[in-house]
Order: C-alpha cells, then structure tokens, then sequence
C-alpha cells in the first residue's frame, strides 16, 4: 500500500461506496487519511441491554448470535445482522453496506459493542455500531477503567466521519484500522518542515494520524486538529508566499512621478479625498516607483471611494511614458466581475477623465466602445471589437474597461503597465501573466475588494499581496438603519418601504432560496423562495409597482438584462437571492428587506445592506428572521448596532463558527482551516515560516513532502 495508491486498490467498494468516496472527495489513501473525523463520540456507559433507550449511547457487552447477511428490501442495500444476548436480554444489531461484518464474528463469540441505540422502544436495535471480540472479565470493569489523569472512562472514543451513502463512520474507522496495520503511516513524509513541527510543539504527521482518527484521549485529538489546521494554512501560505516570489523576480514599468500626477488629478475633482484614501495612494504609488511589479490589495467597504483611488492612480500611468519613447503613453486594463459593473465603471472613469486627451475603451462579450468618439466629445461611441482590439495593440487607447473578455488571447497591449481587477477573488499570479501577453514587463496590480473578510483570513488567502485599507468613508454619507422586524410588524415595513417607492426610490427584497421546496421536507426548509415570494409581492401586497426576479439559476445574459432594467428604474422592487452581492450600483434603490435573514452570515448581509448605500438618500435596511434564536438574534442586533464591514467580519468569526463565514467554499479554506483562523499567533507564525522557507529554497528543492502538498492545492487533500 502506497500513499498514492486508488482505493480501489486496496478496497472492496460497491459502486454505491465508490460513488459517495468519490463525492466526499476521497479516491487516494491519503485522501482518506485526510478526511478527518467531525466530532468523537464516547462508548457511553455500559449497560445492560434490557431497558436501553432509543437515542442513547450505549456499551454493551454479551454473546453473538443469528448471524446472517441480506439485503433490505425497500432500498436494497445490502446488510449483515446478529443479535447481542445479554443476561438482562438481547438486541439486534444492523450494519448497512457492510454485510461482511457478520462474517467477522462466529456466533458465540463474546463481544463489545458501542453504539447508539435506533429504532422504537420495545424494539430497539443497533445501527452500524462498533463490535470487537471481548474478554468477559472487561465487562463490569470497564465503567471503572480510568485513564492516566484519574478521571473516570466512560469508554473509548470513536471517530465520527462526515458520511455519505455507503459510507459510514464505521465504514471509516475499519478503513483507517486497514491503512494504519499497512505501516503507511511512518512512510509518509510530513509537508510540515521539522524544525518548525519542533517549534510549535505540533505533533508529527503519523502520530497526528493516529491521534485524529483514533485518539484515546480528547486533548490528542485537539492537538492533531491544530497541527492540521496549521498544515493547511501553512501551505496556503507557502503557496502565496511562491506567487509572490515569482511577482518579485518580474519586471514592470518604473512610473516615477506618481505623487505630483495623482496631485494634479486630484485637484481636478470637486471633493477631497479622505485619508485613507490618500494613504491608499500613496502606498500604490510607492510601488510604481519600483522596477517589479505591484502586487497589492485595496479592501474598503462599499462606498469607501475605491474608484477615485483606482483612478488617482491609473492617472498617473497614463501620464507616464513608456521607457525610451518620445510618444504614447502606458496603458492601464481594469476589469469588473460583470458587464454592467463594467459599463458603470467605463462611465466613471470617462466623467473623471474627460477633460483629458486620453482614449478610453470599453469592452464586454458584447461589444466594445470607445470614448471620446469622433463627432462627439462627450459620449462613447460603438466601434467594432476588431477595431477596438487593434487601437489597444497599437497603445492608442489609454486606458481600457471590461469583464473577463480582457484576458483573452486575442486582447493584446502595446506597453500595459497597471491593471486593477474589482471583486475577483482569487485572481491568481496566471491570471495576472495572461494580461500582460508579451512578456516584456509584468503590469503593476491592484485588487479591489469590498467583501469584509476577518483579517486572519485576509492574511492567508491574499498571502501574496500588500495590503492597503480604506477603513473610512466620505463625510456626509447617510448611516443605514437596520431593523429586525418582528412576525407582528411586517405590514408596517412594507408600509415603509412604500413610502420609499412612492418617493421614487427602489427597492430589493432578498430570499434564501430559488424555488418552493419540496413539500415533504418542507417543515426542515420553511425558508422562503424568491420566486413565489416574487409571485406574491406582484400579487397580494404591491400590485401597483413593477417586480423583478434574479436568482443564480437565471442565464448570465437575462441576469444582465433584468439589473439592467432595474438600474434604469423599469423595475421597482428586485426580488433575488444573494446573487445581487456583488457591486451593483443602483443608487436610487434605497431600501433592503432580507427574508429569512438569521440563514446569512453576517458579512453576507453587510454585503447585501452595501447595495442600498450608495446615495445620500437615507437608507434602510429590514431583517426578518424566521426564528428567533437567542444566537441568531444577538447575530443580527450586532448589525443593528454596527456599520463597519470588517468589525462585523470579525464578529462573524467569534461568534459563529468560522465555518459560516459567507462563502467559505470560495476561499479554499476547509472548516478546519477556518477554524485556526480564529488564532491570531498561529496564522503570523504559519505566514513568518511560509515566508522564511521561500526565502531560502525557493524552488522547495529541500522540501519534496511540502512541495507535493502545496502543488497538489491546499485545499485539494481535503474533503470537509
Ligand atoms: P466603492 O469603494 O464601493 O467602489 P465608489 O468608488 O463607488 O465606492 O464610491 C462611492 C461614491 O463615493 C461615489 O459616488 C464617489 O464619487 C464618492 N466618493 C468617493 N470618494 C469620495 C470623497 N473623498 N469624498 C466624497 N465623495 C467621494
Ligand atoms: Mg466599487
């Protein structure tokens, strides 16, 4: 048995096993090896099995017998069963998907058993529990037993896996039992360097094994989950920490008289910028003086004037010259998750840059514009792609718009020296390369983002970027109100938001969920649904107004067209799912009514009250929890009481469970990992080792277990 080796090699698994393996993540031994335990169940006190009660965790001990396999007969899965005879009585004992466990035993055989206990009193029975010959002299001790502290043993300590069908924790722990009596466990090398396993007092990787799927004591458990939550984050920093290395050793474009240029462009528009925005600045254009390329982040909540600051900058590259030439300038690429965020961003950028003799392009998957156009200085004009496309090779357009149809193949720049990307969160070191074509210079690189992410967080995913704050936003912005609204009072909120229509404004109303649920699960899932939610506002409560529909299921080209109409104000009330999170301005929409809101994480709500902040009208926002929780309840007061996106972010991860944390998934960071980044200390340290490693083997030449872990994704050996 090798680490590598498919399970299929070494398992018997029905296609039903290999199926669920496979959805669990889980095709190599040492992916099952990394597929941790969530929780550990005690044996619970041993009992006589007369009397058991249903629900409970029980220990028993007795005589098997009526060993037979077969299948069920509604879902045909096949099952071994026996039954436990004690002297207070017997009970009987089913193990689903594993029939060959009633092969093990012989009947007469005096067995442990640890379980819960299913069924209905009177007729209870034990599903998959854990069964080992025994010594009838252990049973009656073994409530006695006491492990090296003098505290008392209630019994082992049995490994409860994230399961799927076929695959049970019993299934895992006999797994685990099969790879550890192969001695893979001391053939693994630990990614985790040695000295540092030394340093942080981590256990190594074969004992952490062992002491995450069969700990005989809970606090061993407890430190091989913190060695592997630092694993993970260890690696995403060495990974980061690479990316950034190689950043480094690039070349870009010097642009050394940054400060007088942004200075001028600021004294050019209306208002001053805020500190943090002059510091933001000053930061990037300290980077441009340099010959590598900018590899930073700007996190500023929505509406902390990221654009002015984008622009400031972008300013001053093109005002700059390419090296060696009497003409032309550098060009600048910006690049929006969406195109009407593109779009909006293009007229931005032309309102702050008209007065100068610059080109700038837009270009979407669905044409490609130009500003100033030929008979008119004040509007862009359409041009064809090809046209576009040539004038951006040949450095005519200064400054350049879109979506993702900027990195394609055909997009070539003459002398691109800055690109800005808002909201694409793991725009990687390929991405970057793929802008910049030819090689010549890498282009300095600024990431937007508004999404409040706990800085732990920040510091590990965006492990390769600097970091520039705007933890302030313009004077005189209205401050949202936010309210919970109680069952009683949703009438006087749609009064409110009324009110809001009447006056012109618009307004969203966000649902947990796409469609009505299934109506045999429908009391587990009572959340309601944007569609018939949609339905019932036209119908019953807003007849008079004009509503929208947006979920994650509408096509991307009907997704644009609906928030198209709903910014030109052909619709009144948008009723989505979270889908409408990211940037979408609509200034005059000015309320936000979040059904079910206790099911969002707290910087997911934030995310989603930003979409009602961007005017100097006053906004509101409405939360209509479904339940009323004492923890879901304390949760959304804390938005009531605050506005600051990151405050809230870092709540988020005190409070409840970093596995919360909205879009978790999209990160690549494992409930585990998430959970480490609770620990301040452990990330810098994970981030000073990641970064010293780098620094003197940047190749990982040295560190052949650490370079597979990183190359085969952090986040990759992980199933959770
Ligand atoms: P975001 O950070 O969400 O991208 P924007 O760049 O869209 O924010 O800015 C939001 C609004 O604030 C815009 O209308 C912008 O013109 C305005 N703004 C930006 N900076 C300032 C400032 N220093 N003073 C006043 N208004 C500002
Ligand atoms: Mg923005």
């Amino acid at each position: 048995m090798q680490p590598d080796h498919p399970l299929t090699k070494h398992f018997r698994l029905t296609s039903v096993q290999l199926r669920g393996l496979k959805k669990l993540g889980i095709e190599t031994v040492r992916q099952l090896l990394y597929h941790f335990p969530a929780r550990y169940d005690q044996g619970g006190e041993e009992a006589a099995i007369h009397g058991l009660a249903v629900g409970t965790q029980a220990t028993i001990f007795g005589t098997i017998g009526k060993l037979e396999t077969r299948r069920s007969w509604k879902r045909k899965i096949p099952v071994g069963e026996a039954t436990i005879t004690d002297a207070s009585g017997s009970i009987k004992v089913m193990w689903f998907h594993q029939p060959y466990l009633a092969k093990k035993f012989s009947e007469g055989m005096f067995v442990k058993a640890v379980g819960t206990v299913g069924g209905k009193t009177g007729k209870p029975y034990l599903a998959n529990p854990h069964v080992e010959p025994a010594d009838p002299t252990e049973a009656g001790l073994f409530a006695q037993r006491k492990n090296q502290q003098g505290d008392a043993l209630l019994g082992s300590l049995f490994a409860v896996y994230p399961e799927t069908r076929g695959v049970t924790s019993l299934w895992f722990r006999h797994a685990f039992e099969k790879v550890y009596a192969n001695g893979i466990l001391d053939f693994l090398e630990d990614p985790i360097p040695h000295d540092v396993v030394e340093r942080y007092h981590l256990p190594a990787l074969s004992r952490a094994l062992l002491y995450i799927h069969k700990p005989d004591d809970l606090k061993h458990a407890e430190a091989a989950r913190k060695r592997f939550a630092f694993e993970e984050i260890f690696s995403i920093q060495v990974a980061r920490a690479l990316e950034r290395a190689e950043n480094d050793a690039q070349d870009s474009f010097a642009i050394t008289d940054g400060a007088a240029l942004a200075d001028k462009f600021l004294s050019t528009i209306p208002f001053s910028p805020t500190n943090a925005q002059k510091r933001a600045i000053a930061d990037i254009l300290a980077d441009f003086d340099t010959r590598h390329p900018m590899a930073r982040l700007l996190e500023g909540d929505v509406g902390s004037g990221k654009t002015l600051v984008a622009a400031a900058t972008a300013y001053a590259a093109v005002h700059s010259r390419p090296p060696r030439r009497e003409s032309g300038t550098l060009q600048v690429a910006y690049m929006a998750p969406t195109e009407i965020l593109a779009a909006q961003h293009f007229q931005s950028f032309i309102e702050y840059f008209k007065h100068l003799p610059i080109n700038i392009a837009l270009l979407t998957g669905s044409g490609a514009w130009k500003y100033p156009s030929k008979v008119s200085r004040d509007k862009p004009t359409s041009i064809s792609r090809a046209q576009l496309l040539k004038w951006v090779m040949s450095g005519e357009i200064a400054m350049l718009v879109g979506t993702h149809a900027l990195i394609q193949k055909s997009v070539e720049f003459q002398h691109l020296a800055y690109a800005i990307v808002d909201e694409q969160h793991r725009f990687g070191t390929r991405q970057r390369r793929a802008l910049a074509h030819k090689g010549d210079a890498a282009p300095h690189f600024l990431s937007m983002t508004a999404t409040p992410i706990p800085r732990t967080l920040a510091l590990t995913i965006y492990g390769d970027l600097d970091i520039s704050l705007l933890d302030e936003l313009p004077p005189g912005r209205a401050h949202i109100t936010t309210k919970i609204i109680k069952p009683g009072e949703r009438e006087q909120a749609y009064d409110r938001i009324r009110e809001q229509l009447r006056a012109g404004r618009q307004a969203f109303v966000i649902c947990p969920r796409i469609e009505e649920p299934d109506p045999a699960k429908i009391n587990a899932l009572q959340a309601k649904s944007a569609k018939a939610e949609a339905k019932r506002l036209a119908s019953e409560v807003f007849p008079e107004y004009r509503i929208g529909l947006l979920h994650g299921s509408v096509k991307p080209q009907e997704k644009d067209k609906v928030m198209a109409q709903f910014a030109a104000h052909e619709i009144d009330i948008l009723v989505a799912t979270s889908v409408v999170e990211v940037g979408i301005n609509v200034p005059n929409a000015t309320v936000i009514m979040i059904e079910g809101a206790e099911r969002f994480g707290l910087s997911q709500l934030h995310q989603l009250r930003g979409r009602v902040m961007r005017s100097s009208h006053q906004p509101f926002c409405f939360l209509l929890p479904e339940t009323n929780s004492e923890l879901s309840m304390k949760r959304l007061r804390a938005l009531e009481k605050s506005d600051n996106g990151f405050e809230l972010a870092e709540s988020d991860l005190e409070n409840r469970g970093a596995g919360d944390i909205f879009g978790r998934k999209q990160w690549g960071v494992t409930d585990l990992g998430m959970e480490a980044l609770k620990n301040v200390k452990l990330i810098r340290a994970a981030r000073e080792e990641a970064q010293k490693i780098i620094v003197k083997d940047p190749s990982l030449s040295n560190y052949p277990a650490l370079a597979q872990r990183v190359s085969s994704g952090a986040s990759e050996l992980h199933s959770e």
